[in-house]
């Protein structure tokens, strides 16, 4: 029998000792009674900054008999739930399944298919990695961009120049099977317990390529430079997939995971009456700030511990009339992007490598936006309401893909001196008032939430700290409504899948939706009900997800 302690408090440096004397150390008797301890999960505790430490959960057999033991305070000790398989066995009857985009919830649908001997054929309007990287880096360092292929479109989707954090608060049991994915393809197996997963955008872009690879050994078809632009149906029953080559791919199941940036697919399914709404998002700048600064906030008198990474952060500011603003997708070590994937339009983002050694740190510091503000019954209204901004903020910047910024101190003087702090934002960052780059009701959150987060976070709204926009592109502006079977209220046959269809906000979530459409599609086809993977995801716990 496997027992799980929880909660076991360690100090910093403790983390690296064997498992087994921390056990005996905790709970008595010689290290040789504990034996096969897994270490499960691992987070860091830095609630008080003159103690920081870290909590651990352990499995591990015993030959003690461990009830009624005395333990540390929040500690607890029961049995360890047994291990399952995520195996299943192939349908006979084989629906043909084609899959648009290959970020993670399309790869993943694609992966769990396969597990069902299904095998789909996966559209991708942008190029394969090697290609992709060419023409991000034309972006980065040139200020050239290409529509088709950026760091939104191509092989990976938008998760190959992420951060690269694995986090998410769906609690899904699938997420197991995304770590563990992540790990055979060369992610570090640290990731398997760490409490907040992160793999870094040069070993995602690794994996990417790898999990491709083995799909296509499997029996899937990738296309790259493939863009759905329609679909056919008969009589309500769903035909084919049409694509820009001109190709007419016959299909059973069309699997919408194309991310919040496809615009004009978005356009393409409003016009043939996909079934969608309104979608609430948010939208602010980038705040960057040297990484030490962080650090310092964060450990206290712990700063510089060997055993420390580099400090995140999380901020929330509640305002007046159900308005709020927070800091999202905080980047430790990491540097801001430029994220645009339109003609004449500016997106900011932020990532980081595995080792998150840029030396600076940086966040999403974001406002909600509700649906009342996009001043339109429109469904597309929010992506409309995108546009504007990212492009108000290209004329900002000069008519160029550099980010209009400012620093935080200006900002808050209401006054637009020009001087900028250091940044690690390539192409260029961009002297300008950001008052004029942001909607009023933005601004005004921010303005208000930064006074907030100084008092959290000491030197927060410092002079070394920079603000560049415009960050749009938080989540999806519409939702596609489905069915309890994962299909298209109004389509039999479509299956809207990932963050773009509004039903994940982050790589792991989008990833399980994947799994999930998978899951309903194996079931269609005759396959047994795989009972750990049917918990719902509420569409609150998708909004801003890492
Ligand atoms: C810079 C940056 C940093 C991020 N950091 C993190 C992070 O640290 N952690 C995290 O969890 N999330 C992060 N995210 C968000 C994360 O990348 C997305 O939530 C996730 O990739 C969404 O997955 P998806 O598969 O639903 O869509 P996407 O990854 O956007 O993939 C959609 C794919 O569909 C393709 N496509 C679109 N339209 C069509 C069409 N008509 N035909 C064919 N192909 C099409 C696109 O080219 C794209 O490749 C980050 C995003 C960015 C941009």
């Amino acid at each position: 029998m496997r027992h799980l302690i929880s909660n076991l408090p360690l100090d910093l440096g403790a983390e690296t000792r064997p498992l087994e004397p921390v056990l005996a150390g905790v709970l008595g008797g010689k290290r040789n009674d504990y034996s096969n301890p897994v270490l499960e999960r691992r987070s860091l505790d830095a609630r008080h900054k003159g103690n920081i430490r870290f909590l651990v959960n352990i499995s591990f057999e015993s030959v003690r008999q461990l009830d009624g033991m005395p333990l540390p305070p929040g500690t607890r000790i029961e049995i360890a739930p047994p291990a399952g398989s995520f195996e299943v066995a192939a349908v006979e009857r084989k629906p043909r399944v084609v899959v648009v985009g290959t970020g993670p919830a399309g790869t993943f649908c694609a992966l769990r298919l396969l597990d069902y001997g299904i095998e789909p054929i996966l559209l991708e309007r942008g190029s394969d990695m090697s290609e992709r990287v060419r023409q991000v880096n034309a972006l980065w360092n040139q200020g050239r961009l290409d529509p088709g292929a950026n760091s939104q479109f191509g092989e990976g989707g938008a998760g190959t120049f992420s951060d690269g954090k694995l986090t998410t608060r769906t609690g899904h049991p699938a997420i197991r099977f995304v770590l563990e994915t992540f790990v055979r393809f060369g992610a570090d197996p640290r990731i398997l317990y760490l409490a907040k997963p992160h793999v870094g955008t040069d070993v995602i872009r690794k994996c990417s390529v790898l999990i491709r690879k083995e799909a296509q050994r499997r029996g899937a078809q990738y296309r790259f430079k493939t863009r759905l632009v329609d679909f056919r149906q008969e009589e309500g029953i769903l035909r084919a997939a049409i694509t820009d080559t001109g190709d007419e791919i016959p299909c059973d199941a069309l699997v919408l995971a194309p991310g919040h940036s496809a615009r004009d697919t978005f356009e393409m399914l409003q016009h043939r009456g996909v079934a969608m709404r309104q979608k609430a998002f948010a939208m602010g700048v980038r705040i960057e700030h040297p990484q030490d600064l962080i650090d310092r906030a964060q450990y206290g008198p712990s700063f510089g511990h060997p055993s420390l990474t580099p400090a995140d952060y999380k901020l929330v500011c509640n305002l007046r009339d159900n308005r709020a603003a927070y800091s999202f997708c905080m980047c430790p070590g990491g540097e801001v992007i430029q994220c645009a994937s339109e003609v004449g339009g500016v997106v900011v983002n932020g990532m980081s490598n595995a080792k998150r050694d840029s030396g600076f740190s940086n966040s999403g510091l974001v406002a909600k936006v509700g649906t009342a503000d996009f001043g339109s019954e429109d469904f597309l209204a929010g992506m409309h309401l995108q546009r504007h901004w990212e492009q108000v903020c290209f004329r900002a910047a000069g008519d160029t893909y550099g980010a209009p910024a400012m620093s935080v101190r200006d900002f808050l003087d209401a006054k637009a001196t020009g001087l900028l702090p250091r940044t690690s934002f390539r192409p260029f960052a961009v002297p300008a008032d950001l008052a004029t780059c942001l909607p009023g009701f933005v601004l005004n959150q921010l303005q208000e939430a930064l006074p907030e987060f100084e008092n959290k976070i000491r030197g927060f709204g410092s002079r070394e700290a920079i603000l560049l926009a415009i960050e749009s592109r938080t989540s999806s502006p519409i939702q596609l409504l489905r069915n309890d079977d994962g299909q298209s209220t109004s389509h039999q046959g479509l299956y809207p899948c990932g963050e773009g269809a509004g039903f994940a906000g982050g790589i792991t979530s989008a990833a399980v939706d994947g799994i999930r459409v998978a899951e309903w599609i194996a079931a269609k086809a005759g396959a047994p009900v795989f009972e750990p993977f049917q918990k719902r995801i509420k569409s609150g716990d998708v909004a801003t997800d890492y």
